[in-house]
């Protein structure tokens, strides 16, 4: 017998419906454990039917003096004895099997519901004939018959079978067996013949939709089982499931090293832009297949988007991780660059909550990005102060909003050409009164990585609009702020509307508010940006694209995207001086932009010469220590009363 298929053939089609297929095990299982609940209700029938014809016997015999001793009474009623016996029997088993008391075995119960098929249908034939010899009808073998329909419920064709093979028996046995008192056949008449065999079909039908209604529920269920331990996508198991493995990995492998592994497989966004959502999907796909080859056995899963994970035995791993990295690069030769990096959390103790461990090899391995270097990192001692920081994050930033430990900083960005003071770029610190001093490289990764970055920045772009009211109301300088907006911020929360809020509530002129968004944060395509971005320059906001130069696609984004500032990522004065190619690259950026019409500020600028080099270029305005580190605005304040910060007319 073979899988089922879904196949459209007339033959297919028949042989599926008469059950000519086999089930798995989960059906199997499931029509099983029905059945037996059936039989279990229907041998609590005839066992109170049997009980009950016993008591009558008592009365219509006994107290008659009908019969005389006891031996005459078990006589004439031993058939409801053997029943009642049988019945009771089979309540008992039905009622332990179902309960899960005894340990389900599928031949036993077959055995058994068998025998009290046998046992009641075996009564049903010798007092149907009894009675038909007698001229009375065969309502004993009906009877019978529809006490173990239950039973019948199975395949469609083996329930057919049995149907067609006890109704004809039986009538074979009536038309050839049964002879009245003088000794001549008895026969059934016409008409009764004709509702004998309306019973059986009627029967058949009865049993046959049964079976389809438990099919179906089992087939329901199945689907609704796996859908809760499977990835949806992938079909491999799911972070649930992996937990459940992963336990019993640690218990059978007590006291040997063990390893938990994260996956992720970097840059897979632009994977999705250039490929699509179907593209992206078959890649994910062809992971979850490529992880599971690679651990048979073991438990793995997908934790989520592009990230995978797996646990195994800790010995050799290293040289497996390097062939498993080999063959994902061997794989992915693509137009696109993909890199597959690797977390890795070893442990030896069994008590090491599943969760927890993979989290910290993704911990691992989310420090690995941008780093094109390595692609493989073992949780250690060494990380596990930077991974209760961020645990402390995740745990606190609801508080940390509420109580006011997140405060704004403010870098200064100059005018190039007269060094006078634009704007201001507003960035986030954490002083935590247990923790003490976070910055922003120690939360905002983390916050993004956990979806919660959009609670921060609410935060602080509320802080950016009651500072800059109060100055106005004080009648103080205030200069344009420019705040840093993550792609995430535009899908946890209705980024745009929670900024028209603020500018409302606080009554800020838009011009004062100008939008950061990181070039790694825009893809091709997307169409939340592109309608956020559009929405921002109607209402009238600056957007700025920000650290242009730092990822992978920075062309692209300048193609699809309207900006009105561009702002050079500092990598680019990283080594200021010594490479000359630096100067002809942000030379060629800045005319780039003069170009595209927009306008540029370069950032990290740390020293004159860089000053020097970026006036004479052409670049609008400058950003970096050389002119302040982030500050507090009231010392922004006060260098601006103190007249270090020239404040200019030009705003930003
Ligand atoms: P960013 O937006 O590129 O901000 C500039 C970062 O460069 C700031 O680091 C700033 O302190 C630093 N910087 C400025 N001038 C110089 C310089 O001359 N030399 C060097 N070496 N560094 C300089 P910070 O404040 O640590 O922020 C790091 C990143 O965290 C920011 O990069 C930004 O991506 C993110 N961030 C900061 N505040 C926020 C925020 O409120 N919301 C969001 N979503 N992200 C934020
Ligand atoms: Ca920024
Ligand atoms: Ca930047």
């Amino acid at each position: 017998m073979e899988e089922r298929k879904d196949g459209k053939g007339l033959f297919r089609k028949l042989a599926d419906s008469l059950g000519f297929y086999k089930n798995n095990a989960y059906v199997a299982d499931h029509l099983r454990e029905a059945d037996m609940r059936s039989t279990m209700y229907m041998a609590g029938v005839v066992a109170v039917l049997e009980l009950f014809m016993l008591i009558r016997y008592v009365f219509r015999w006994v107290l008659t003096g009908k019969c005389a001793t006891a031996a005459d009474f078990f006589h004439y009623t031993k058939s409801y004895w053997i029943l009642l016996a049988a019945a009771l029997f089979m309540l008992t088993y039905a009622w332990l099997y179902i309960s899960g008391r005894i340990k389900k075995k599928k031949q036993l119960s077959w055995l058994f519901t068998g025998a009290f098929f046998a046992v009641s249908i075996y009564f049903g034939i010798l007092t149907g004939m009894t009675d038909f010899s007698k001229g009375k009808m065969v309502t004993a073998f009906l009877t019978m018959m529809l006490f173990v329909t239950v039973i019948l419920v199975w395949r469609p064709f083996t329930s057919l079978l049995l149907m067609a093979g006890f109704g004809g028996g039986f009538l074979f046995l009536i038309d050839h067996f049964c002879i009245d008192k003088e000794g001549n056949p008895v026969q059934m008449g016409e008409g009764d013949r004709l509702n004998y065999v309306t019973f059986f079909i009627s029967l058949s039908v009865l049993v046959l939709s049964v079976y389809y209604q438990r099919y179906r529920e089992a087939v329901k269920s199945d689907i609704l089982a796996k859908s809760a331990v499977t990835d949806e996508l992938t079909g491999i198991p799911n972070m649930h499931q992996f937990c459940e493995k992963a336990k019993e990995f640690q218990e059978h492998n007590e006291g040997k090293e063990h390893a938990f592994l994260s996956f992720n497989i970097e840059n897979f966004r632009t994977y999705n832009d250039r490929y699509g959502y179907e593209g992206g999907n078959k890649l994910l796909i062809e992971m979850g297949r490529f992880i599971e080859e690679r651990f048979p056995g073991d438990p793995v899963a997908r934790q989520g988007d592009d990230k995978f994970a797996a646990l195994c035995p800790a010995e050799g791993i290293e040289e497996r991780i390097r062939k498993i990295h080999d063959d994902f690069l061997a794989a992915n030769k693509g137009e696109v660059y993909l890199d597959l990096k690797i977390g890795i959390y070893k442990s030896d103790k069994t008590e090491d909550e599943p969760r927890q461990a993979v989290d910290k090899a993704r911990y691992a391995a989310s420090l690995l990005k941008n780093h094109d270097d390595r692609y493989q990192m073992e949780y250690d001692t060494k990380l596990a102060d930077a991974y209760s920081t961020r645990q402390y994050v995740l745990n606190n930033i609801d508080k940390a909003v509420k109580e006011g430990y997140i405060q704004v900083f403010y870098q200064p960005v100059m005018e190039a050409s007269n060094v006078e003071l634009c704007g201001c770029e507003a960035l986030a610190r954490w002083i935590d009164p247990e923790v003490g001093f976070l910055s922003p490289g120690q939360f905002i990764p983390v916050l993004e990585e956990c979806r919660q970055i959009h609670k921060l920045d609410r935060c602080i772009y509320e802080n950016v609009c009651r500072q800059m009211r109060k100055s106005m109301d004080a009648g103080k300088p205030v200069f344009p702020v420019s705040l840093n907006f993550s792609r995430l911020d535009f899908e946890l929360m209705d980024a745009v509307k929670e900024l028209e809020g603020l500018v409302e509530k606080y009554d800020i002129p838009r011009h004062y508010l100008h939008v950061e968004i990181t070039e790694s944060a825009l893809s091709e395509n997307d169409a939340l940006l592109h309608d956020a971005i559009d929405v921002l320059h109607d209402k009238g906001y600056a957007v700025w694209l920000d650290d242009f130069g730092s990822g992978y696609s920075s062309m692209n984004v300048l193609k699809d995207y309207r900006f009105d500032m561009l702002k050079i990522d500092m990598v680019f004065l990283k080594n200021f001086g010594q490479n000359p190619n630096s100067e002809r690259i942000i030379k060629s950026i800045l005319d780039l932009a003069a170009s595209l019409n927009m306008r540029t500020l370069t950032e990290g600028v740390e020293n004159n010469e860089a000053v020097d080099f970026l006036r004479s270029a052409g670049c609008g305005c400058l950003q970096g220590y050389f002119y302040g580190k982030p500050m507090k605005y009231e010392e922004i304040q006060e260098k601006i009363e103190k007249g270090e910060y020239k404040l200019s007319g030009r705003l930003i």
